[in-house]
Formats: C-alpha cells, structure tokens, sequence
C-alpha cells in the first residue's frame, strides 16, 4: 500500500485577477481515475469565496493527471461549488457547455520570470536595464538568454504529466517567455493551461523566483507586455472554404468587443495600445497575416482554402482561459 498524494487545486476568488490555490489530500493506492476522486472542501473565508458564518466551498475535481515533481503524486484541478452544488460565482469552467467539445483552443500564454530580490525580470541588473529589445525574441547565448533551465524544466514537466503542449520560445523582452498548449476541447484547454501554470508557478519557489503574468510588468517603457492568444476553431471554422465565410466569422466579433475585453484579464489597456504588435483596446480589425489587428487570419487558414482556425490576439496573459473561451464560443456560434 502506498500513500498517494493528491493535489487539489483551485481558483480563488480574487478581483481583478484571480490566483491558483492548492492543499494535499493523501489516500491509499489512488487509481489515476478522475471518477475515483472525491468531493473536497475548504475554507471560502480565507480566498474570498464565502463569509465567515458559512464558509465551507466545494472542490469538484475535473482533471487528474500525474504530478511528475512528486514521489506519487497527482495534480486534481477542481472547479469551486458553492455547499448547494451550484457553481460559485468565481468559477469560469462552469461558463463552458461541457457539450461544446466542437471547439478546439490552442492557448499561447506568454509570462515575465520575475526576481522577487530585486522586483524585476530575471536578467535585468539591479537598478539598470539590459539591452533594448530585439536579441531576446527566440534568441540564443548567454547575453541574451535568461531562465533557459526553468522553461525547460516546466516543459519536461508537462510533458510527464501529459498535457498536450505543442512548443515554447523565448519572447520578445529579456526574461520573457511562452508556451502553447492545444487541446481538442474548451473546458480542456482551460484545465491544461490552469495546470501548467500551476507546475511553473510552483517551480520557480525554489528558486526564490515567482511568475509574473501582468500584462504590461514594466509599465509604458520600451519592453513588450504579455498576453494569452487564443487560437481557436470549431468545424464550421475548420471547414470554412471561403474568404466570406471566414470574414463572416471575424465580423461577429465587431459588437461585441467590451463584452470580449471584460474578461480578457485585468489592466490590459496598458498593453494593448495599439503599439508592440498590439490593436488598441477600443479598435477592431481583422487581417490576413496581421499581427497588428486583433484578430489575425492565419496565413495557414488562407493557404489551406480558407479553412483552418482563427487567432483573437487581445487576452493578456493573466486572463482566465475558461472565461476567454466561453466568450469566443459564444460569438462564434452566432455564425451558422
Ligand atoms: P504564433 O505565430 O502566433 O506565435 P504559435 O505557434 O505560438 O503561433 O501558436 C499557434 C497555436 O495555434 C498553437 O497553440 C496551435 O496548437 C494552435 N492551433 C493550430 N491549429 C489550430 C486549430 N485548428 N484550432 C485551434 N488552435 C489551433
Ligand atoms: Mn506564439
Ligand atoms: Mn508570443
Ligand atoms: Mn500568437
């Protein structure tokens, strides 16, 4: 008999931006099963989920996968209940029709690897700055490079716990990096990307190091944000075969651009102002190739006869993948 070690992870129910919690739940032999899970509670009080007089939340387990830092363990992502069984208020998955498996997402997330010592990106010299932006981006070599180990040792992670990551690149500030992650499903990709997160959040403490998902962690200076693209496509996008239908999907964004921005994450105007291949928060255009609209068509998707997938550009990389695809499936199946 050995103990397994189950670690169940959460959101809490911080504003603007809510943040990952955890806490180790040991039984005998657990079977790697997500139906072997059990219900959990824990404390809303303490993550702004619930009142004192009555705080007990529900933690319903959604995904199991294996922990590959620890001897037995697995990663639980749960989704918070409120003691009635309905979904809390914080609780983005339960915004997603679990029948809505038509729609796949690939998510870019972009992040900062942040020195805690110093309040700044690793590779930044105390009280000074590397040099200006354009040797970073998929750069190579140790003037350039900073956090190579982590990023690579977060992708073997992933990799052992099995999730469907498809690449990584240094981006395009000192310090900055991404990974993707694609998963047939939108209720899935969410669990991936909040997983993954929470591998490389808890990765860098033992580094004295933290992630930084601001969107704009160094303010209106020379240095790129970071966001969260959201590729996504369903078989109508999938099976398009026409520049009409495509642009047909594109425009059903058009109005309803703040109902986008509201949940494609906190203090994304300082990011998206139009400059550093970035559309202004307010403006909406679409374009073949374009990395200045907000929402690029592939060239792949033209090329492959106007069928393929689309990318929204304007998530920030601290925005919640559930919300953001709950969003773009609702706008998209406005489309028929
Ligand atoms: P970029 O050139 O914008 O940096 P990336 O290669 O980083 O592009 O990311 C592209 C993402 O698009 C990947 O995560 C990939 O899995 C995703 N993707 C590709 N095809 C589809 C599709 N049909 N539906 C949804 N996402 C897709
Ligand atoms: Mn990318
Ligand atoms: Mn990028
Ligand atoms: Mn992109």
């Amino acid at each position: 008999m050995a103990k397994s070690k189950l670690e169940y992870i959460w959101l809490d129910g911080y504003k603007p931006t809510q943040s990952l919690r955890s806490k180790t739940k040991l039984v005998d032999d657990f079977s790697g099963k997500l139906e072997d899970l059990k219900d959990w509670s824990f404390d809303g009080s303490s993550t702004e989920q619930a009142e004192g007089g009555s705080s007990d939340c529900i933690l319903k387990p959604v995904f199991v996968c294996p922990d590959p830092a620890i001897k037995n363990g697995w990663l639980v992502m749960t989704e918070v209940l409120n003691a009635d069984g309905t979904p809390h208020e914080s609780n983005g998955r339960a915004l997603i029709d679990d029948k809505d498996d038509d729609f796949w997402f690939g998510f870019e997330q972009e992040y900062f690897i942040w020195d805690n010592a110093t309040n700044r990106p690793i590779g930044f010299p105390e009280g000074g700055f590397p040099a200006p932006q354009g040797p970073y981006y998929c750069g190579v070599g140790g003037q350039f490079v900073f956090g190579r180990e982590i990023k690579d040792e977060h992708l073997e992670l992933c990799i052992e716990a099995g999730l469907d990551i498809e690449g990584t690149n240094g981006e395009v500030a000192a310090g900055q990096w991404e990974f993707q992650i694609m998963a047939k499903g939108a209720q899935s990709a969410g669990d991936q990307i909040w997983v993954a997160r929470y591998m490389l959040e808890r990765l860098t403490e033992k580094y004295g190091l933290s992630i930084n998902y601001h969107p704009k962690p160094l303010g209106q200076l020379d240095w790129n944000g970071s966001g969260m693209h959201a590729n996504f496509s369903n078989s109508l996008i999938r099976t398009a075969g026409s520049e009409a239908k495509i642009k047909e999907v594109c425009e059903a964004f058009r109005g309803v651009v703040a109902e986008h921005i509201a949940v494609y994450g906190a203090y994304n105007d300082q990011r998206l102002t139009g400059k550093h291949e970035t559309a202004a928060i307010t403006d909406f255009s679409y374009g073949v190739s374009d990395r200045g609209a907000s929402i690029r068509i592939p060239l792949f998707t033209k090329n492959n006869g106007w069928s393929g997938y689309l990318e929204d550009r304007r998530p920030a990389s601290n925005a919640d993948p559930y919300k953001v695809a709950a969003r773009i499936i609702k706008t998209v199946k406005t489309v028929k």
